[in-house]
């Protein structure tokens, strides 16, 4: 018979949000935890797969858990790597606004990073972006100094060996398949074996929505997938950028809008759009699950967006399917940029939490049941804010644990 392994805490998912909140739990001690990844390895899918910017925290509505999250993780990654001799810089970012009418909405930016603590940022004319970004094209920006970059593997990697050296457990290949709730405890069918625990926590991403259901809560919402992808500068046009380079977001929109990114291991990355995706890990244009495409289409939440967004959905399959196009949006930065100058590079996958109604979810989103904690959205800024995610779901599962 197979061996049964038991835990008090397990926790579903080995990206970034779920090796955080294991560091936090084993950190407080006293409780052994295990980390089940269905994966070879961690990290494999939004966080291996992310932009690598440590954001500021400019966008996100004050007082939004993103906006509390956002700061108080950015300055714990930014000691977690520099404790752990993982490279991350501190370069900051321009914003820039290339028509009037995004004034406005480059004003209530920056009073957003105001209300949210960011010191030091700077109004910039159309020749002061120069100074930043010599190449790019403008008529007002805002310099963000607090913005970096940094390798989320790495990062994650790092949270699973402090889990390790804690005395926690880091199991992959383990795919949660099947749980069955007892009178005390919880027994979950893994692909690596079976494992019985006392709470879990369900961190996994793209199948966030159905390892709920797996657990026996209805999770209220649909994960639909938004591929982003990439482009990548040839080495020799790469010095058109020299850090972080963004265009004003549509308020609505706020995903939207193809940046430049310098990567820290080397090079610049254009990108990434947001394309409706008909496979939750498919990160090809040509990627399609039946499974995945059916439990969109047949989410009544799903035809509601759709009738709302569908021209920014149009938008964003063009990019997606004409380089004329995308390389038109990146232009608007930069107009030095030709077609020859980018490549196709990579792409990743967002798990975007829709409502019934047909809402986007646009804050974090983690819910409890009885000892079982659920985190149903955790898009960007996720990555930076994770020591505060790990932090602050440690803190619920410790109250919520103890009432069972
Ligand atoms: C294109 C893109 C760009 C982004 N850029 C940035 C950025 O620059 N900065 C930033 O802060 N954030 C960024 N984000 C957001 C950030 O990457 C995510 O918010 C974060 O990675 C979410 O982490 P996670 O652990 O919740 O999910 P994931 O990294 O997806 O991890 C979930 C894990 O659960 C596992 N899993 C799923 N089902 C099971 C099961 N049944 N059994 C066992 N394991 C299971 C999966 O294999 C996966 O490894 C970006 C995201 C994308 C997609």
């Amino acid at each position: 018979m197979a061996e049964q392994r038991s835990f008090d805490l397990a926790i579903i998912g080995g990206g970034i949000v779920g090796t955080a909140t294991a560091m936090a739990m084993a950190r407080r001690g006293g409780c052994r935890l295990v980390v089940l990844e269905k994966e070879p390895r961690l990290a494999a899918h939004q966080t291996g797969n992310n932009s690598g910017v440590i954001h500021s925290g400019l966008y996100y509505k004050p007082g939004s858990l993103k906006a509390r999250n956002c700061v108080a993780g950015r300055e714990a990654l930014y000691r977690f790597c520099a404790e752990h001799a993982i490279p991350a810089e501190r370069c900051g970012k321009v914003v820039v606004a290339t028509s009037e009418e995004q004034i406005p909405a480059l004003d209530e930016l920056q009073r957003r990073g105001e209300s949210n603590g960011l010191d030091g940022m700077r109004r910039l004319g159309p020749l002061e972006i120069r100074e930043f970004e010599p190449h790019a094209t403008g008529i007002a920006g805002l310099f963000v100094p607090q913005t970096g970059i940094v390798d989320y593997s790495r990062v994650t990697d790092a949270y699973a060996d402090e889990v390790r050296r804690s005395g926690g457990e880091i199991m992959l290949d383990a795919r949660v398949r099947r749980v069955v709730h007892e009178a005390h405890a919880t027994v979950l069918e893994t692909t690596a074996g079976t494992v019985r625990c006392h709470c879990l926590i369900n961190c996994a991403g793209l199948h966030s929505d159905r390892v709920a259901r797996l657990c026996g809560v209805d999770p209220e919402i649909r994960i639909v997938p938004f591929r982003g992808e990439y482009y990548e500068l040839r080495p020799e046009r790469a010095h058109l950028i020299r850090n972080l380079l963004y265009p004003v977001p549509d308020p609505e929109f706020p995903f939207l809008g193809v940046h430049f990114t310098r990567m820290i291991a080397g090079g610049v990355e254009a990108g990434p759009n947001a394309v409706l995706a008909f496979k939750r890990e498919g990160y090809s244009r040509w990627s399609f699950s039946p499974r995945d495409a059916c439990g969109t289409l047949v989410f009544p939440g799903f035809w509601r967006m759709a009738a709302t967004y569908w021209r920014m959905g149009i938008g964003e399959f063009a990019r997606s399917w004409s380089k004329a196009a995308f390389v038109r949006a990146l232009q608007a930065l930069v107009p030095e940029l030709r077609p020859d100058d980018v490549h196709r590079a990579g792409a990743g996958v967002r798990a975007q939490a829709l409502a019934r109604s047909g809402k986007l979810l646009d804050d974090f989103c983690i819910v409890e049941a009885a000892r079982q904690i659920h985190v149903l959205n955790a898009p960007s800024p996720a990555a930076t804010a994770s020591i505060a995610i790990g932090e602050a779901i440690a803190t619920m599962a410790a109250a919520c644990f103890s009432r069972t």
